[in-house]
C-alpha cells in the first residue's frame, strides 16, 4: 500500500507495543489457518495447509533507504513447500512476507487489512493452480491491482476487524479508503455500483462528502 502522503508521521520509539498488537489483529482477523508472526511475536507453524505470514518490521534506517516508498507491502511471491521432505509429516505448507513501513504505523491497520487482502487473493489463485506449478510462484493474478477480488477481500477484513474489536476499533478510514478504490476501478460502472453497495451506506457517505471536500468531481 502507498499513500498519497508522501510526509512522514508517527515514529516507532512511542510504538513500542505495536509489534505485538499488530501481530494479534492480522491473526484475528484472517482465518484460523493462517499464521501470522514476527522475529519476535510467534513462530513458523508447520501444521499442514497453515499459510505462514512473516511479518517484517522495517527499522527507521531501513525505511529511510527504500527506493520507493511504501505504508506496507506484499513482498515477493507465495511459496510452497511440501513438508515430508523436510521430515514434518504429511501435507503442504506456504509461506509470504509482508513489511510495514515504522514511519507510518499511525494508519497500521488500515494498512494490515489492505494487504493481508492482497495475501487472500494470491492465497485464492494459487488455490486454481495445478499443484506442480505451485511452488514460489503464486502471485496476485487479478489483472487489476485493486480489482473487484481485491475488494472483496478488503470488505471481508474489515468486516472481521468489526466483528473482532467492536467499538474499540473504528474502521472508518478504511471504509472510506475501499471507497476510493471502487471508485479508481476500470471496470464497467455495473460492477463498480454492485461494490459500492457492499459498503455500508455510511462509508460510502463519507467517501463522497470527502471527494468533495477534496474538490474531485464526482
Ligand atoms: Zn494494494
Amino acid at each position: 500500500m502507498t499513500g498519497p502522503h508522501s510526509q512522514k508521521r508517527g515514529s516507532m520509539e512511542d510504538n513500542t507495543n505495536i509489534p505485538a498488537q499488530m501481530v494479534e489483529f492480522a491473526n484475528r482477523i484472517t482465518p484460523p489457518n493462517w499464521n501470522i508472526f514476527t522475529a519476535y511475536h510467534g513462530r513458523f507453524n508447520y501444521a499442514p495447509n497453515t499459510l505462514n505470514v512473516w511479518l517484517e518490521l522495517l527499522t527507521e534506517e531501513q525505511a529511510d533507504d527504500l527506493d520507493e516508498e511504501f505504508i506496507a507491502q506484499v513482498r515477493g511471491a507465495m511459496w510452497f513447500s511440501d513438508l515430508e521432505p523436510m521430515g514434518k509429516g504429511k501435507g503442504f505448507i506456504a509461506k509470504i512476507d509482508m513489511q510495514m513501513n515504522p514511519f507510518f504505523f499511525d494508519v497500521w491497520q488500515e494498512a494490515m487489512a489492505h494487504e493481508l487482502a492482497h495475501v487472500a487473493v494470491t492465497r485464492l489463485s494459487a488455490r486454481s493452480m495445478p499443484r506442480s506449478l505451485r511452488f514460489g510462484i503464486a502471485q496476485n493474478v487479478e489483472p487489476e491491482m485493486h480489482g473487484p477480488l481485491f475488494l472483496k477481500a478488503f470488505r471481508c477484513m474489515i468486516l472481521r476487524a468489526k466483528a473482532a474489536y467492536g467499538k474499540e476499533l473504528d474502521v472508518k478510514d478504511m471504509w472510506f479508503s475501499y471507497c476510493m478504490y471502487v471508485d479508481g476501478l476500470k471496470q464497467k460502472d455495473s460492477v463498480k455500483k454492485k461494490l459500492f453497495g457492499l459498503a455500508p451506506k455510511k462509508a460510502y457517505q463519507q467517501w463522497y462528502q470527502g471527494k468533495q471536500n477534496l474538490g474531485i468531481d464526482s
